[in-house]
């Protein structure tokens, strides 16, 4: 079996997986296809206009989410949805807010993300869903200036996508108000909850009319989230895609056991043999991600990196770059790791494993999206053996362990879960641990 080979795509995930692009060949009457195409979204109850958006879009069948969610929410009642990322979740919530705002109005739709990044890719996928509406869509983030944000909102908006701070500097400069919002959506709520928004998501709660419809996701649902749950929304419908612990099915996994010494070579040596389209590297922290692009570009390759304390314009630039192919190479902290879809990452590199397990499928789901298949990569060293017992607890499977053929390891790599422990191959390859800790 040749290197990534193991596959764990399903038959079944394979029938349900939605067709993005429709054969070319096929394409004799563009009026007739459109209606065919769609029609599986037209017997979910929704609108001409949301259909048209709908082919534009390119989509063909509802991923399960969207089959599941949206008739609910068209009827108007709230949700509670444990979907796993790059599972269609954002047009699931999106297209029915848009059947029923239908016009341009007032500010009838409010949809909080925990990150920029996040917040910027629901108003993209909404301008492709709103363009057969007048509808209006506003994008108010932190870490950048006013101006463009409030012009707008003087556009008067009908939805407003938004992060937590930058709503709160808003509505605390009484810039607008949040009294006709009939649709309040609380994304990646355990996200929120990390990130310490809890505290302003209920104070922005609180600015809307208690009588609204209220959807919120959350990949888990700690015990913040199910009081917060029960506080903010009534009634709801529970829509589980997956078990929120689980990872796409079109997603092959790999450990790759490695000294600690030799891990940057073994990025490299893998980077040398991957056949990869465009390759994400997580590290655990800003610093590690930049050492990792400083150590890569001296190798001569082009990297891009992303993480908080990079400029929000620099951290833009970076994501068009390897939106567009330009850079095929990115190198990230966590932030990114929620919810950005960018089509087409062939591979996605854990340099360090993830200490969070949930942060293991959020990362890895940047991968193998809507159906597409992916690789993910970690590299594991002896001293991560408890967090990657916990995600495979997590995830409830074993991944695969893997050894780089051809890589000159100074440590054998442990092929057997059981036992995780590298053994030393060759003890005058390497300094005994005693000598290690005189250095
Ligand atoms: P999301 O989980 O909302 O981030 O979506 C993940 C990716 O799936 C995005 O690139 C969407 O454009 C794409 N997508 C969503 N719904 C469908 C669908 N029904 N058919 C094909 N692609 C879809």
């Amino acid at each position: 079996m040749g290197l990534f080979q193991r596959r764990i795509l399903t038959e079944r995930s394979r029938q349900a997986a939605p067709t993005i692009q429709s054969d070319p060949s096929m394409e004799t009457d563009t009026a007739t296809i459109e209606v065919a195409n769609t029609s599986a979204f037209a017997a979910l109850g929704l609108p001409e206009y949301v259909l048209k958006a709908i082919a534009d879009a390119g989509y063909e069948t509802p991923t399960p989410i969207q089959q599941e969610a949206i008739p609910v929410l068209l009827e108007g009642r709230d949700i509670i949805g444990g979907a796993q990322t790059g599972t269609g979740k954002t047009a699931a919530f999106a297209l029915p807010i848009i059947a029923r705002l239908h016009k341009h109005g007032k500010i009838r739709a409010l949809i909080l993300e925990p990150t920029r990044e996040l917040a910027q890719q629901v108003y993209d996928a909404l301008q492709v869903f709103t363009k057969h509406t007048n509808l209006r869509t506003a994008l108010l983030y932190g870490g950048v200036r006013y101006g463009k944000q409030r012009e707008q909102i003087l556009r008067c908006p009908d939805i407003i996508v938004a992060t937590p701070g930058r709503l709160l500097d808003f509505l605390g400069q009484k810039t607008f108000k949040l009294e006709h919002v009939e649709t309040l959506v609380l994304d990646e709520a355990d996200r929120m909850l990390d990130m310490g928004f809890l505290p302003d998501v209920r104070r922005i709660i609180g600015y809307t009319p208690a009588k609204r419809q209220s959807l919120l996701f959350s990949a888990t649902v700690p015990p913040a989230i199910d009081s917060l749950s029960k506080w903010m929304l009534n009634e709801p419908v529970t829509i589980r895609i997956g078990s929120g612990t689980s990872t796409a099915d079109t997603i092959t996994h790999s450990i790759y056991p490695v000294d600690d010494r030799q891990k940057f070579d073994l990025l490299v040596a893998l980077l040398g043999q991957i056949d990869y389209e465009s390759a994400l590297i997580f590290t655990r922290t800003k610093r590690g991600a930049d050492t990792i692009q400083r150590w890569l570009e001296a190798r001569d390759h082009k990297v891009g990196v992303i993480h908080s304390d990079r400029a929000q314009k620099e951290r833009e630039q970076t994501m068009l770059h390897f939106r567009s192919g330009k850079l095929r190479v990115l190198v990230a902290t966590d932030i990114v790791a929620r919810g950005i879809d960018i089509s087409g990452i062939s591979h996605v590199i854990n340099y360090d494993i993830p200490q969070h397990p949930e942060d293991y499928v959020h990362r890895i789901g940047r991968t193998g999206r809507a159906a597409k298949e992916g690789e993910a990569v970690t590299l594991f060293t002896a001293g991560e053996q408890d967090f990657l017992r916990g995600i495979e607890r997590f995830i409830g499977q074993t991944i695969p362990r893997s050894k780089l053929e051809g890589f000159d390891y100074s440590w054998s790599p442990v092929m057997d879960s059981a036992q995780d422990k590298p053994r030393r191959r060759n003890r005058s390859l390497g300094p005994s641990a005693k000598a290690r800790r005189r250095r």
